[in-house]
């Protein structure tokens, strides 16, 4: 978390800080445009940490045109591609005044789910309306040749003489994709309504003289940003890599920031994208990958966490679907919080990862120590106990911590509870799932080795009817007794699976134990070995 705490030093003495981000909303919102939102959190609360005085504002850039008919019933298409989203109606019912509404109502209900709260959220088309953006407006068409010029030295792109950076809503048919701007006389702007100006939408042929003010007509994106910039006086935008690349949108916004508005842009700060392994998410059992829905299995602090570990330059490759990357999310989770109560971890932990976690809690104003020492079940503990009949979960949790869990670990335990059987509905590999095989010892268990049932006739006997603590504790059991037989521990959790589950895989076998009630696992070890009081079973000796 050191960037964040860099960039607050580096702004520290340069007055107040507004923090910006804006956003088109064009539809369902895909998990990985959640990066943006949590940096931009981050950045603000290290500010505010600094002393530094800082607003958080949110715009959605709902002038926009519509421009994917993927949502779209068939009889809408011709009538509503090219129309501001503002002003096409909600695809979903009539939950919302509009298109744009709908789907920013979503993703904001998931910002404030994940501990973002910006000071503001604004509409571009209600700034339009009120005519803040007008002398951006004029500027820009009074500078066009410069505008063209920037566009050419810049991004390398070629605008006529006589394009001028405006869209007009078109009074006719209400388009705003499907209009150009070729003249400006101080007052009102000429506009074409073109047939085929875009492929994706048709125009009306209208053409004449309009006023661009009032709501009547928007910038082009790079104009708007910088506009934003300017009418907000934005000192920090943090913005995604594609957008990021020389020439590309952000270069030729700053361009026009310092060229045609006359004022610095904002400290950039670049970030990676969220990767989702490379698969289709929306596929068969699969929850997807849309924001909204992986929140409803992350919970939001790991879900902060996921995006906050690696640093916002660092690409972050995230594959939920039938893996085990959301458990190894919480492992992760649960070792930083571990690290910071000052307890030992296995593995390297990288430096400021108090901070991170810190960062990843819900509340900024969170006690980070009371928190890091909550005790929190490992999830896939959780995921094998829900699957278990009869067992009772919080009370096998209390053993695990020995002592009663306090108001906070309750929560804490409900919330990885939801998230374990969400994880188990939507995303789990079949390696999690099992089926413990209670009646009696699992055919597939004749297919035991020598050696394998000789493993488990001495975990049933070291471990006896009492059996040790927790998963930790069986798994060392399971290592050792494995390791002073030359088992390999691969064979020796085969052994188990197929003893208990009837198949050679399944999950951490030291915990499946541990979820099991011990006379049980005595019983069905010693049984399934094949073992009497009087040695192994004939034609089975361990040849060493
Ligand atoms: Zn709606
Ligand atoms: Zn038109």
């Amino acid at each position: 978390m050191d960037w964040a705490d860099e960039l607050a030093a580096q702004v520290r003495d340069r007055g107040p800080q507004i923090v910006n981000d804006s956003k088109t909303p064009s539809g369902t919102v895909h998990v990985g445009s959640l990066r943006g939102p949590v940096i931009l959190d981050v950045i603000t609360r290290a500010l505010r940490a600094n002393g530094v005085e800082t607003r958080l504002l949110y715009g959605v850039d709902d002038l926009d045109p519509m421009d994917a008919q993927a949502l779209l019933t068939p009889d809408a298409i011709e009538r509503e591609m090219g129309r501001p989203l503002a002003h096409v109606p909600d695809p979903v019912g009539d939950c919302h005044a509009s298109y744009a509404r709908h789907f920013a109502g979503v993703f904001i209900e998931t910002f404030d789910g994940l501990g973002i709260h910006p000071d503001r959220y604004y509409w571009m088309s209600d700034i339009y309306a009120t005519g803040d953006l007008d002398p951006y407006i004029r500027t820009a068409l009074d500078r066009a040749a410069l505008v063209r010029e920037i566009y050419r030295r810049v991004a390398n792109v070629q605008h006529p003489d006589s394009w001028h950076p405006l869209g007009v809503i078109c009074p006719t048919c209400g388009k705003i994709g499907t209009t150009i701007v070729t003249d400006w006389d101080g007052e009102r702007v000429h506009f074409e309504c073109r047939e085929n100006l875009v492929v994706w939408a048709h125009g009306c042929g209208t053409t004449g003289w309009i006023s661009p003010f009032g709501g009547a007509a928007k910038l082009p994106w790079n104009l708007e940003w910088a506009a934003q910039w300017s009418l907000f006086g934005v000192t920090i935008e943090p913005c995604g890599k594609d957008l990021s690349t020389a020439g590309g949108s952000r270069d030729r916004s700053d361009a026009i920031a310092r060229e045609v508005f006359e004022r610095e842009p904002p400290l950039n700060v670049p970030y990676e994208f969220l990767n989702i392994g490379g698969r289709k998410m929306s596929t068969s059992k699969g929850r997807g990958a849309a924001a909204h829905q992986i929140a409803d299995v992350i919970p939001p602090e790991q879900l902060r966490f996921l995006f906050l570990r690696p640093r916002p330059n660092q690409a972050i490759e995230f594959d939920p679907e039938g893996t085990d990357a959301i458990p190894r999310l919480f492992d992760e989770f649960d070792r930083f919080a571990a690290a910071t109560a000052g307890r030992e971890v296995k593995g390297e932990i990288p430096p400021g990862y108090e901070a991170t976690f810190g960062y990843s809690l819900l509340d900024p104003a969170a006690d980070i120590a009371a928190e890091a020492s909550a005790f929190r079940p490992a999830f896939s503990h959780l995921a094998l106990l829900l699957q278990i009949p009869g067992v009772d979960v919080a009370s096998r949790i209390e053993i695990e911590k020995g002592s009663a869990l306090n108001e906070r670990e309750r929560v804490i335990l409900r919330e990885r509870v939801a998230a374990a059987q969400a994880w188990l509905a939507a995303y789990a590999p079949e390696s999690a799932r099992v089926a413990v095989r209670r009646d009696a010892v699992p055919e597939a268990a004749a297919s035991l080795d020598a050696d394998q049932r000789r493993f488990l006739a001495q975990l049933s006997n070291l471990a006896g009817h009492d059996g040790p603590d927790g998963g930790d504790a069986w798994q060392s059991l399971i290592f050792s007794v494995a390791k002073q037989d030359d088992l390999p521990p691969r064979r020796a959790f085969e052994a188990i699976y197929l003893a208990f589950l009837g198949r050679p895989n399944g999950p951490r076998a030291g915990w499946l134990l541990a979820s099991l009630d011990r006379d049980f696992v005595y019983q069905r070890t010693w049984a399934a070995s094949g073992w009497t009081e009087s040695g192994p079973p004939a034609g089975s000796e361990v040849v060493k």
